[in-house]
């Protein structure tokens, strides 16, 4: 067995690589050659963690495996660790074998940013200048970074509900050459894609605040509860989501389709479009939204690619097992 600790994911993973893989599983989901696993989450009763699986099993690429963590919110004040914590276990799918061990932190950031950019490429009107940021957490900066490499934009503009967090995606937009302006919501109607991360129950941004032809990726809504935007924001637009079961039950189409909004049938796989099965974006004012709810798939599929790329350098660990 093959183990890739945390520490060594930095220096192996590239963002082209997590977007290459991460295009190529929703493809494989959307052709039905790969499937996710129903998803384990419980509050276990010690130091108030949330733990859980995420797993599946990609036939065309012979990914089998799934990714065990969650969230241990006292992790950082208590042992200077980070709250979110969690490892990606791959099985040969031939024997049942266990096959590798990868740290899945950072993995789990680089994923989540890669899908928001897939559907950047495939739903975002080609002439498209301005992104929205709202949201400047954790992932805000991976999604920002990434997203900046699917189209030429010249301006990045952004929101937080605590706005001192902003200098975060303000640094990013500085590394890439770009001017970076502080905005109310209203002035997101300035932007031709935005991306919204946050953890938020409640609703930011509304139907009203998003122009003709922008696309949206909402990538914070994972968990029953959560909502990032206005549910009517999804009547007026074209919805794709990586797992159509994930997005009406615990993504942002959950809210829509509780409302009557929206039907399960109008929620797209972006899978589909990658593959050429759906159209996607059908016109230059239509707007798009993707609904990022975070699959199995995702984790095996980047977790298998800085596999292959840690033999490649010889610093994969081999233990028997
Ligand atoms: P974080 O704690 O670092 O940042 C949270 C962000 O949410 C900050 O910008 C904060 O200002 C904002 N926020 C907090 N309360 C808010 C409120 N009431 N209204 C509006 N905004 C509010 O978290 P993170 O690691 O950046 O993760 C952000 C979200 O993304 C979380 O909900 C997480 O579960 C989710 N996530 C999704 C995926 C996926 O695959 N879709 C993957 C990883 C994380």
């Amino acid at each position: 067995m093959l183990i890739v600790p945390e520490r060594e994911i930095a220096d192996l993973m590239t963002r082209e690589a997590a977007f290459e893989a991460v295009e190529k599983v929703f493809a494989a989901m959307a052709a039905g050659d790969a499937y996710n696993f129903p998803v384990v989450r419980e509050a276990i009763g010690h130091e108030d963690a949330l733990y859980g699986f995420k797993g599946g099993f990609d036939q065309a690429g012979l990914t089998l495996g799934l990714k065990a963590g969650g969230y241990w919110p006292h992790n950082l004040e208590k042992r200077e660790i980070i709250n979110h914590q969690s490892t990606v276990f791959l099985f040969d799918p031939d024997t049942g074998k266990a096959k590798a061990m990868v740290g899945g932190n950072l993995l789990t950031a680089l994923r989540t940013a890669a899908a928001s950019s897939v559907s950047i490429k495939h739903l975002a009107r080609p002439d498209a200048s301005v992104i929205g940021m709202i949201g400047a957490g954790h992932q805000a900066a991976f999604q920002l970074r990434s997203a900046l490499e699917q189209r030429d934009f010249d301006k990045v503009i952004g929101w937080n509900f605590h706005p001192e967090m902003l200098p975060k995606i303000e640094r990013v937009a500085t590394e890439a050459g770009l001017p970076f302006e502080a905005v109310q919501l209203e002035g997101m109607a300035e932007a031709d894609v935005i991306i919204s991360i946050t953890s938020a129950f409640s609703p930011s941004l509304m139907a009203d605040h998003v122009s003709p032809g922008t696309h949206i990726a909402c990538m914070g809504t994972d968990t029953k509860g959560k909502q990032e935007v206005e549910a009517a924001l999804l009547a007026k637009a074209a919805v794709f989501t990586d797992e159509v079961a994930q997005s009406i039950s615990i993504g942002e189409a959950q809210h829509a389709i509780a409302a009557g909004l929206i039907a399960e049938a109008d929620v797209a796989q972006l899978g589909a479009v990658i593959n050429g099965t759906h159209p996607g974006r059908s016109s230059h004012d239509q707007i798009t939204l993707f609904d990022g709810t975070g699959v199995g798939l995702q984790d095996l599929a980047v977790a298998a690619a800085v596999v292959d790329l840690a033999v490649a350098k010889g610093i994969a660990m081999k233990v028997d097992f």
